[in-house]
Parts: structure tokens; C-alpha cells; sequence
């Protein structure tokens, strides 16, 4: 990855991408059941009752994709999936099969009914991918036994399974494994009451004493992510441990949080220079994706995927066939006076 400065998109705090450090608190967070999933009222509604369906027909659950921003519960819901199903969870990701030897080995250890959950499945590579689709349609796999003119295809029979796949990305994966997929869920950012409620429930498992705007403060802050959410909890206990007498209050929790440089409304230093640079060198845009990674040093991909998605619903970016455009709230919540001209926004003033 190409830095500029001390510009990284990696291990940002308020990253959604899954550290080391996280893996480790966030096994024993995990709901395990529908019914401690929070928030994504409609996928759990509409998951509901496909796996009550599934359950009553004694049939493995069609195929799932549940696609939406990193940190905000796929590879949660797939073992909540298998759980409530009550079958066997195998996980995976695309990257991880790089041959079509790979696959076929984890398909046929598969037993009856058995979820295989494969992340960032939009990476998967094409020879790999051409043996997923009899797999998901037929249940069964060709394999290509001896080389040249004495080769000959075998076909092996798999058991019923259901593969559920997650990206963050849904334009990417090709149409015919997109066609494969009967169910297909989109998760949303949470809203600052069900982040809330996250909190609560990862810091009573935690024994972290947290009050209610203590909670609703860290929650506000972790740009709709429980991922982002769970790893505030546990930073901003050590604060509270040595700032305070141990509990996190909302006055502990913004102070943590200014310290760590995420502001009242989750913006670190990084998404602040991006907006900057849309506004300041691009006159608020429109700038091209691809133009605006390059003079951050990062890649399109991790500002369209990590960064985009929660600049938008506060509404401070939107999307036009151009390009980028920072928006009148961009200006204003950096500091900027806007002035409207023919709906093109220009500065006026200095920086304040
Ligand atoms: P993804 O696979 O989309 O990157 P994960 O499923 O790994 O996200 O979720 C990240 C963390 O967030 C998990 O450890 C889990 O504890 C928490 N989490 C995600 N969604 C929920 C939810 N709906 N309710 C409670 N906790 C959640």
C-alpha cells in the first residue's frame, strides 16, 4: 500500500476492516442467535422465515449473499444462519481458494445440509469459480482425473448445502454466480439507537461498567459499525480505567474519543483531509474516484468501500456521473462559510 505522509488508511481506528485485535474480543461477542442479532429488522424478518421454511421442508437453505460495508455483521449473521438451522458452519474466504483443487476439497468434506460461508467471495478466481455453479445448482462437482488425451471428467456427488457469500461489493461478482444466489440481502449502516444497544450488550458480556450516554456517546461516534463500536468500547475503557474510576461515562467517552481524534461525529484526521482536499484542491468537486486516491495515496477501492459509504449517509458526499462532490454539510461541518451560486458551492472566507 502507498502512503503519503503519515496518511494510512490501515489501522485507522475508526477503520470497518477486521484487525487482529479484533478477532480476538469479537469471538465472544458474536449474537448467536436471530433473536440477539439488533438492528437489520427487515434481513433478520425476511432470514426468519426462509430458514423456518427450509426447517419444515427438512431441505438446506437456499443460497444466501448478504453484501453492505465491512464490520456490519455478514460473517455474524452466516453462523447465526447455521446456528438456527442447526448444521455445521465452514468459513472461508475468496482469496483463501486459489485453485480449483482448493474448493472441490472443502466441498465434498461438507456434510448434509452444512453452511460454507465464503468472504469477499467477489475475489473468488474464475477456474474456481465455473466449479462452484454445478455445485450450487446440481449439488455435484466435475473433476478432471489424468492429463492429456487419457483425461477424463468425473462427476462427484456433494451433499445438499447452502453457501453463503459476503461482499462488500455486489456490481463485482459475475452474473451467472449472482444468478446463483436465491436470497439476496443488503445490510445497512446501524443507526446510533441500535449501536447504542450493541454497546450495551458487549459491555455487560464484558463486565465494562457503561452508562446509557456513555454508550449512546461511543455510539454516535463509530460511523454506523458495530465493528468500529466494539473496538471504541475497548479502547475507551482503558481511558476510563485511568481517567476516570472505570466507568464509561459520556464525558469519559468524548474525551477518549477527541483524544483519538475522532470527532462528535466519527470523522478521524483521514476522512477530514479527504473532504479537505475535495474542497480545497477540487473546488468541492466533481472529482473522479480514481483522481482523488491518487493525490491521497490510497486505493479507489478502500475510499469507495470504507470511507464513501458513511460519508454519504451523513450526507456530506454525493455521487454524480462526474464524479465526487463534497456537499454544503461537508463545508460547513469542516468549518468552511459556503456561498451558493448556481448550485455550485464556493468557498467564501478563510478556513476557520
Ligand atoms: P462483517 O463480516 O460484515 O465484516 P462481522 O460479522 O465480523 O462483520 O461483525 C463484526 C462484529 O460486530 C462482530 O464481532 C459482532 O460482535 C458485531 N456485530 C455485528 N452485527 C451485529 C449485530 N447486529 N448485533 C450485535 N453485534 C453485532
Amino acid at each position: 500500500m502507498i502512503e503519503t505522509g503519515d496518511f494510512s488508511f490501515d489501522n485507522r481506528l475508526v477503520s470497518a476492516q477486521e484487525t487482529e485485535e479484533d478477532s480476538g474480543i469479537e469471538r465472544g461477542l458474536r449474537p448467536l442467535t436471530l433473536g440477539e442479532y439488533i438492528g437489520q429488522d427487515k434481513v433478520k424478518e425476511n432470514m426468519a422465515i426462509y430458514i423456518e421454511a427450509a426447517k419444515r421442508r427438512e431441505k438446506a437453505l437456499d443460497h444466501v449473499l448478504l453484501y453492505g460495508p465491512p464490520g456490519l455483521g455478514k460473517t455474524t449473521l452466516s453462523a447465526i444462519i447455521a446456528h438456527e438451522m442447526g448444521v455445521n458452519l465452514r468459513i472461508t474466504t475468496g482469496p483463501a481458494i486459489e485453485r480449483p483443487g482448493d474448493l472441490a476439497a472443502i466441498l465434498t468434506n461438507l456434510s448434509s445440509g452444512d453452511v460454507l460461508f465464503i468472504d469477499e467471495i467477489h475475489r473468488l478466481n474464475r477456474s474456481v469459480e465455473e466449479i462452484l455453479y454445478p455445485a450450487l445448482e446440481d449439488h455435484a462437482i466435475d473433476i478432471i482425473v489424468g492429463k492429456g488425451p487419457s483425461a477424463r471428467s468425473l462427476r462427484v456427488d456433494l451433499p445438499e448445502f447452502t453457501l453463503v457469500g459476503a461482499t462488500t461489493r455486489a456490481g463485482q461478482l459475475s452474473a451467472p454466480l449472482r444468478d446463483r444466489f436465491g436470497i439476496v440481502q443488503r445490510l445497512e449502516l446501524y443507526t446510533t439507537e441500535q449501536l447504542t444497544e450493541i454497546i450495551r450488550r458487549s459491555a455487560q458480556i464484558l463486565e465494562i461498567p457503561c452508562t446509557v450516554d456513555g454508550a449512546r456517546e461511543l455510539a454516535r461516534r463509530s460511523r454506523g459499525t458495530p465493528r468500529i463500536a466494539n473496538r471504541f468500547l475497548k479502547r475507551v475503557r482503558d481511558f476510563a480505567d485511568v481517567i476516570g474510576d472505570g466507568k464509561i461515562t459520556k464525558e469519559i467517552a468524548a474525551k477518549a474519543l477527541d483524544r483519538l481524534e475522532v470527532d462528535e461525529i466519527g470523522l478521524d484526521s483521514n476522512d477530514r483531509r479527504m473532504l479537505n482536499m475535495m474542497i480545497k484542491s477540487y473546488n468541492g468537486g466533481p472529482v473522479g474516484l480514481e483522481t482523488l486516491a491518487a493525490a491521497l495515496g490510497e486505493e479507489a477501492v478502500t475510499l469507495e468501500d470504507v470511507c464513501e459509504p458513511y460519508l454519504m449517509q451523513l450526507g456530506f458526499l454525493s455521487r454524480t456521473p462526474r464524479g465526487r462532490c463534497a456537499t454544503k454539510l461537508a463545508y460547513q461541518h469542516l468549518g468552511y462559510s459556503v456561498q451558493e451560486d448556481n448550485e455550485q458551492l464556493s468557498l467564501t472566507g478563510e478556513f476557520l
